[in-house]
């Protein structure tokens, strides 16, 4: 039978829940467990596809298709579990089931009400997968006392009074703040976000306190005694240089065998550290350092960006050495000479991207990065740009662009080399689409097949002959250009099965130049760096040793 724990936050929110779950993940999983994470979400987004990179961060998409909170990504990369569509539901999603049913006449003419119709569907969603995996780790969104949180605690309580006792236990995260002027670590916001949790009906078993260094026995025993959880179960959580200390962290703390202990498993199998020991040796002790500028749109705010950082940081651990990544806005590049930004970088990456903003200076990198021979990495709308600097650069065809910068009223106003796909297909079944859908998750969205060209550079990086990779895009480069991009080096070495949508180009005359229309970042983990992260930062590594 699956056991449940609940993971809630309190006092201030960004406090690492994310982290702390997925780090909990990975200390079950070192002691023989199998787990699955999930996330719950206040907000009334049905899912956050639609929510600016600006404000929500990356979209993290499951091979299944689904657009979810960049939480999923930290699950994935800590307990190697890939995430599905059923493991991430907000509010929104929660609600327009809900209102789904009320208007199919499913609740035969009741009162429609948040308890229990809310909390139900809520329960049903926790539900899901249930006897797959020995603990499902869930964790709620926001803080406690919001008031967008409130039915999901309710639900929580319920579910766990409706589970057999001793299926469920609450891991509650708070603030320690320190106050220099008396040089004390303040215990009082966590007694109330405590209080507050227990107004609710919900009893901690497990505190989990934020703090900048090391909580004294004092402070330890006074939260244990007002907030009513065993010494033992105060487990500090002190800043960490790298996230990927945070399972040994949490497990010197005793954060794995506190959450044991709760369930009443004993004797507790021992575990096996070995996996982020050496991970751990990775980050710590690299024997050199790279520089790559990721040239983007969204870089006042690294998260939205978080798995492409991520991945950096793996293929840096690949390769023994730290990857010092910089986030460089394209636009800069509109004014001044991308020459003068971009000298000096052992590698360039062009992430992902929607909207016009910016692709004039991702070019612009682009066109630096292959003709001074710098290693080039372009992921999705940075292999489209790839593309669209060789058709002016290199075709000749001065006006090639993008049908997504089509004016307002859908006129052109280049050459699309990259157009708007409206047909393709997933599996065995067909899809469509009008460039006049709504925006949410009407995208190519999820795991697609590649073949990989016999002999291509990423052919032999993969060692396999073909790969599955997540999409998250609507252009798609147009094949009616191949021949012409061809002759100009720029080879299509990736397609997908039915041989119409190029999925890899690269170019063989070049150090490292791929451009990937997929995410690979997403599958990247510290313990299996993805194969063209790694690479990269390898040919990025032989630049810096060059110079
Ligand atoms: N905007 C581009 C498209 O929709 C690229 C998307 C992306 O980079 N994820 O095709």
């Amino acid at each position: 039978m699956t056991r449940y724990v609940f993971i809630t936050g309190g006092v201030v929110s960004s406090l690492g829940k994310g982290l702390a779950s997925a780090a909990l993940g990975a200390l079950l999983q070192a002691r023989g467990f199998t787990v699955r994470l999930r996330k719950l979400d206040p907000y009334l987004n049905v899912d956050p596809g639609t929510m600016s990179p600006f404000e929500h961060g990356e979209v993290f998409v499951t091979d299944d298709g689904a657009e979810t909170d960049l939480d999923l990504g930290h699950y994935e990369r800590f307990t190697g579990v890939a995430a599905r569509a059923t493991d991430s539901v907000s509010s929104g999603r929660i609600y327009s089931t809900v209102l789904e049913k009320e208007r199919r006449g499913d609740y035969l003419g009741k009162t429609i009400q948040v308890i229990p119709h809310v909390t139900d569907q809520i329960k049903e969603f926790l539900k899901i997968g249930a006897g797959e995996t020995d603990f499902m780790l869930c964790e709620i969104g926001g803080t406690v006392g919001d008031i967008e949180g409130l039915p999901f605690f309710e639900a929580i309580r319920q579910f766990s009074q409706d589970q057999p006792r001793g299926q469920c236990i609450f891991m509650h995260l708070t603030l320690l703040p320190y106050i220099k002027a008396s040089g004390e670590l303040k215990t009082k916001p966590t007694q109330h976000s405590v209080k507050e949790l227990r107004a609710i009906g919900i009893a901690p078993d497990v505190l989990v306190c934020r703090s900048e260094g090391p909580i004294p026995v004092k402070e330890r025993e006074k939260l244990a005694l007002f907030c009513n959880v065993r010494p033992d179960s105060v487990i500090a959580a002190q800043d960490l240089k790298s996230i990927y200390e945070a399972p040994l962290a949490y497990h010197r703390e005793g954060l794995d065998q506190a959450v044991l202990d709760a369930f009443q498993i004993s004797p507790a199998p021992r575990p096996n550290l070995v996996r982020w020991e050496d991970v751990a040796d990775r980050v710590e002790n690299p024997e050199g350092e790279v520089k790559i500028a990721v040239v983007g749109k969204y870089t006042q705010l690294e998260d939205a960006y978080k798995s492409v950082g991520e991945a950096l940081t793996h293929g840096g651990m690949a390769n023994r050495v730290r990857v010092r990544a910089e986030w460089i806005d394209a636009e800069i590049f509109d004014a001044e000479d991308a020459g003068a930004h971009l000298e000096g970088f052992h590698g360039i990456l062009v992430p992902g991207g929607f909207g016009e903003r910016g692709t004039e200076g991702k070019i612009k990198a682009v066109e630096f990065a292959r003709t001074r021979q710098v290693p080039y990495f372009g992921i999705c709308l940075g292999m489209q740009m790839a593309v669209i600097e060789a058709a002016r650069n290199l075709v000749g065809l001065d006006d090639a662009g993008s049908e997504e910068f089509d004016d307002e009223a859908g006129q052109a106003r280049f050459t699309p080399v990259v157009y708007h796909l409206k047909e393709w297909v997933q599996g065995n079944h067909s899809v469509r689409r009008k460039k006049t859908d709504a925006k949410g998750g009407t995208m190519r969205l999820g795991a697609y097949t590649a073949h990989l060209s016999e002999g291509s550079r990423v052919a032999g990086i993969y060692g396999a002959p073909s790969i599955e990779e997540r999409h998250r895009h609507r252009y798609e480069v147009d094949m009616a250009f191949r021949e012409r991009l061809e002759q100009q080096g720029l080879m299509f070495s990736g397609m997908s099965p039915d041989g119409r949508l190029p999925e890899i180009v690269e170019r063989p005359d070049h150090p490292w130049f791929i451009g990937v229309q997929f995410h690979p970042e997403l599958k990247s983990k510290p313990f299996a760096p993805h194969p063209l992260f790694a690479d990269f930062v390898r040919a990025a590594t032989d630049v810096s040793r060059l110079v």
